[in-house]
């Protein structure tokens, strides 16, 4: 009996279980020290100085963009084959949104379209306050020539590393801030790594750091060097921004470190499964990923983009004989900016023809820890099937 095979799905171990049943008995739920051992675990593992945990991705992004002073009149720029968070993020600061297409070969944003759209928002006076190029798939945007770019003109750069942990750009860590003033990381179940729900941001910056953990818990502080009045006593605190509670809990944080002991079998198991697809899905009327040598992703997704002119079917008619089939598969992204919400905001169809191109020919295909050699088999046996 054939049995369904998703696209995306968490792993879990019985030391998983058992870091959250300890994490259930102990003094905290939530504020207790799993948090910071997390937020340590992550740090070191990247090689940046702070980390702060998040109750999601999404929150991280959004209080990454209140600590870069984002706010209404400002412009923040991203990548419109996204999800849709990326954008959203500084929209929720009153700022608005503006894309940059996608190089077609990688689903990032084109260092050549950063550069062109910088040089025309120089003559109308909107150089954006915020980039957030997005690390598709968990390959780093050409990072080395974006962020010089973004830093001439004072542009802070958040990346969105959602899919990304675990992964290499140019012999380093995603988050080590190289090329980035912030990283953001998401651990939704999807995700190489996971706590339920979870996010959590790295910054080698200590002015960011202290205004990130200020936002993610109410704008309160007690920290002496931030206090405007004098401490009446020992209980005294101070809400000097408005923050949000955008808290991890510690039986999440406790799932998350004990994920990240397996966090290099997960990505080593993840390239395997990868190495099999580029090679096993050679000959078909489709384009692969291309991996460039300076990057070594954590492969949140592996895709592959229908040559639909050289089949007979549509998309959606693979999408659909694929899942008659067992095999689950999926299409990231829907561009951004063809959001109803986003289109009564002036964008439309047209507008960044990269992103839709990759959506119009993309399918993301299964590809997690625990999917069997047996059963990728299976999954390129259907694909070839399908369009041999
Ligand atoms: C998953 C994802 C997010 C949001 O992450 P959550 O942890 O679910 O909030 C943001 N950006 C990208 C690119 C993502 O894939």
């Amino acid at each position: 009996m054939n049995t369904h095979i998703p696209y995306a799905r968490q792993s879990i171990t019985d030391d998983d279980i058992n870091e959250v049943v300890a994490a259930l008995r102990s003094k905290n739920l939530t504020q207790g020290p799993k948090i910071e051992e997390f937020e340590q675990a992550i740090a070191t593992f990247v090689g940046a100085k702070y980390a702060v945990a998040t109750s999601s991705a999404t929150a991280a992004l959004h209080i990454a963009c209140r600590a870069a002073d984002l706010q209404k009149g400002d412009y923040h720029w991203t990548s419109p084959n996204s999800f849709v968070a990326s954008a959203n993020c500084g929209l929720y600061c009153g700022s608005m949104a503006d894309f940059v297409d996608v190089d077609v070969s990688t689903g990032n944003m084109s260092v050549a379209a950063f550069e062109q759209k910088l040089a025309q928002a120089k003559k109308s006076g909107k150089i954006p306050k915020v980039v957030i190029p997005v690390a598709f798939g968990g390959q780093s945007s050409q990072m080395d020539r974006l962020y010089p770019a973004a830093k001439e003109y004072g542009i802070t750069v958040i990346e969105d590393a959602s899919h990304g942990i675990g992964g290499c750009y140019k012999g380093r860590p995603l988050g080590s801030g190289q090329f980035a003033d912030m990283t953001v990381f998401s651990f939704h179940p999807v995700k190489i790594l996971t706590t339920g729900e979870g996010g959590l941001i790295v910054t080698n910056d200590q002015k960011l750091y202290d205004r990130l953990v200020l936002f993610r818990s109410h704008g309160i502080t007690r920290n002496p060097e931030l206090l405007q009045g004098q401490p009446d006593g020992p209980w005294y605190y101070e809400q000097i921004e408005l923050g949000f509670n955008y808290r991890l809990t510690d039986i999440q944080a406790a799932l998350g470190i004990s994920q990240m002991r397996r966090l290099k079998l997960f990505t080593d198991r993840r390239q395997h499964l990868v190495d099999r697809y580029q090679k096993e899905l050679q000959g078909l009327p489709i384009t692969l990923p291309a991996q460039a040598a300076d990057q070594k992703p954590a492969w949140h997704l592996f895709w592959i983009k229908l040559n639909l002119n050289e089949i007979q079917k549509t998309k959606n008619e693979i999408y659909s004989q694929l899942l008659a089939r067992g095999i689950q598969t999926n299409v990231h992204y829907i561009p951004i900016h063809t959001q109803p919400y986003y289109k009564k905001l002036g964008f439309k169809h047209g507008d960044f023809l990269g992103a839709e191109e990759h959506y119009a020919r993309s399918l993301s295909i299964p590809l997690y820890y625990e999917l069997s050699d047996v059963e990728q088999d299976r999954v390129i046996a259907s694909i070839r099937g399908c369009l041999g």
